[in-house]
């Protein structure tokens, strides 16, 4: 276990041009700070928080976890430090995540880069001298060559703007936001709003120590046993000795949370419903994600996935005691088009006498008052309120950054009618600026780590070809941008992704566009990238 370092605060006194400035601290912007150090670059990173792992830093509530293996959810750039480090679950919690970061901060000495409790305002190209000019809070400024967004896909949270919300008198926390020490719910009567992953994680954990839990539920949503265990040795060491292949078969999968199961070739419909039954259940009782893969085609023939979602619910029907509350928590929607959740214990909460279920799909919250939540003919008297309502995904930590590119073309204008680049890397008109994960890349879809790695090592590459060949200048033709957003389209209109209100679409944010932002698939997009390269960066204006 590494000390725990004080976090840098402040930026070095030499305050020249950088070659780079990466945007957040989290899992994307610590690698890109160690792969441009290694090809020469100077670099500063400038993070909000105050301290590192972004995601893993804010999404302290109890219960937060991820649900991709933690043999899977951890960098692979480093073949000592995929040996060394020792998952002790087989999803691991936030607190091990951010330990882990703090290992991997320690090891590559990457605190040294980063300045803490700072956020990036603006940033305005200057095509004179391709420099980018940031305005930081605390007020300074800094220069750089490139400017590379670590932003987060999942980091800009979303608190409603529910009437009356700021005359509560008790604490509201979000679970995006959560404090750093714990927070004693004890004897108090305790709101839930949202019923995400996230919702679905803090739930089970809040309901044991509070007088009453009181969940308001607008979309019941669909989750299976995620089946956490302590891990088994025998299965790391077996992992550990050809962790390369175990690696290379991630890269292979489609989907994060699939990565080396092997998921099934046919369709739900093409075995008897008897057999359909066995290999849901299969999958039921295995946990995890293999549920969403136990047939090849629950996300893209309808049929195929009602049979899922029917096995969901008569689950959800065989758990919950009370008929009503079950058909409550049944979700109708297409599954998975919401991203779909895995639970530990969820479901059976709904039992507990100190936990109420309010719907609030036909009869919303109409205000919150200093001690009540009040719906159109009813109110909740409570303590404290927790907003489990998710984020301004995928655009809204670069959408709250002033942008502005080459004549005075301003991201939030570029962008109003939705995110439009290549290759979710880069955009027209905005030279020396690339996104990790951004919107019109695999990102959320996938294993964020595998993602992020291919991003920041891309990037990199490409920076460091730049360098060689005398490149001031880099950005997306405004041809291949928008081949790009038509591709992304296409490939999402041949799934049933787009077949309800997800945050995948913006449609959990008042007034977002309605554009579907990530790229379904990884395989085929990393395949898309590499002959771009080969071909001397085709799509790309190099000057
Ligand atoms: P982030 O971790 O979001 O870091 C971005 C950082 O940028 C933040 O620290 C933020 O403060 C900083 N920042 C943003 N704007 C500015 C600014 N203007 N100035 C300065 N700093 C700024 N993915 C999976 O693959 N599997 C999972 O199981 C999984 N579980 C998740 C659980 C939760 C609760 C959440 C919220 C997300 C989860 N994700 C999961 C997605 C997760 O976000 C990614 O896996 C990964 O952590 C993203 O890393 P990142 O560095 O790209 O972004
Ligand atoms: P989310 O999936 O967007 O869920 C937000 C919840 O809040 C939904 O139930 C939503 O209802 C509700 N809500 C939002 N605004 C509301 C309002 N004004 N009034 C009432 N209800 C409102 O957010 P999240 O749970 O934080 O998860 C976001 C993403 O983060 C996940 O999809 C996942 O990618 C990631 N995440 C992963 C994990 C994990 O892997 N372990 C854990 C947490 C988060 P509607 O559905 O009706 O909009």
């Amino acid at each position: 276990m590494v000390p725990m370092k004080q976090p840098v605060n402040s930026l070095p006194a030499d305050n020249s041009v950088w070659d780079a400035v990466v945007v957040g601290a989290g899992i994307s912007g610590l690698y890109m700070l160690h792969r441009l150090r290694q090809i020469g670059f100077s670099c500063q990173v400038i993070e909000a928080g105050a301290d590192l792992g972004g995601t893993w830093y804010w999404n302290r509530y109890p219960g937060a976890r991820c649900d991709t293996y933690s043999l899977e959810y951890s960098y692979s750039f480093c073949p000592q430090l995929e040996q060394e480090w020792q998952w002790s679950e087989r999803y691991p919690s936030q607190g091990e995540i951010w330990r882990y970061l703090n290992h991997v901060a320690h090891r590559f000495d990457l605190r040294s880069g980063i300045c803490f409790n700072t956020r990036v305002v603006s940033a305005d190209f200057q095509p004179a001298n391709n420099q980018w000019q940031l305005q930081l809070d605390p007020a300074q400024q800094l220069s750089c060559r490139f400017l590379l967004m670590a932003t987060g896909c999942l980091s800009s949270p979303n608190m409603p703007d529910i009437d009356g919300l700021q005359t509560f008198k008790g604490p509201i926390y979000h679970t995006a936001r959560w404090p750093q020490s714990p927070v004693d719910f004890s004897a108090q009567r305790v709101g839930v709003i949202g019923n995400g992953s996230s919702g679905l994680q803090i739930i089970p954990e809040l309901a044991p120590q509070v007088k009453q839990l009181v969940v308001f539920q607008r979309t019941a949503q669909y989750a299976v046993p995620s089946r956490n265990r302590p891990l088994d040795r025998q299965e790391v060491t077996k992992i550990k000795a050809d962790y390369p292949g175990f690696r290379a078969r991630n890269r292979q999968q489609s989907s994060a949370q699939l990565s080396n199961v092997e998921t099934c070739q046919q369709s739900a419909l093409s075995v008897s419903p008897a057999e359909r039954q066995q290999l849901y259940q299969a999958s039921w009782q295995q946990g995890g994600f293999v549920f969403y893969a136990t047939f090849n085609d629950l996300m893209r023939n309808q049929q195929s996935n009602q049979t899922a979602a029917e096995f969901i619910r008569t689950k959800i029907g065989q758990i919950v005691n009370d008929p009503q509350r079950a058909k409550l928590l049944s979700p109708q929607h297409v599954m998975g088009c919401k991203r779909p959740a895995l639970e530990n214990g969820y479901f059976e909460t709904f039992n507990r006498p100190n936990v109420d279920l309010v719907d609030i799909s036909a009869n919303p919250i109409r205000s919150i008052s200093p001690r009540a939540i009040h719906l159109q003919d009813q109110e909740y008297p409570l303590e404290a309120i927790v907003m489990a309502t998710g984020f301004d995904a995928m655009t809204g930590a670069l959408m709250k950054i002033d942008i502005c590119g080459l004549n005075g073309l301003r991201l939030k204008e570029k962008w109003s009618s939705g995110p439009h680049n290549y290759l979710g890397l880069s955009i027209n008109g905005f030279p020396n600026l690339f996104t990790i994960t951004g919107p019109g890349s695999p990102s959320v879809l996938t294993n964020m780590m595998v993602a992020i790695e291919q991003h920041v090592e891309w990037i990199s590459d490409c920076l460091q070809y730049m360098a060689q060949q005398g490149y001031d200048r880099i950005q997306a033709s405004a041809e291949a941008e928008a081949e790009w957003v038509q591709h992304v389209n296409r490939v999402a209109d041949e799934t049933l992704y787009t077949n309800c209100n997800s945050w995948y679409l913006g449609a959990n944010i008042p007034g977002k566009p309605r554009v579907f932002m990530p790229l379904v698939g990884f395989p085929p997009y990393a395949e898309k990238c590499r002959p771009v390269v080969a071909q001397g960066y085709q799509g790309f204006i190099l000057s």
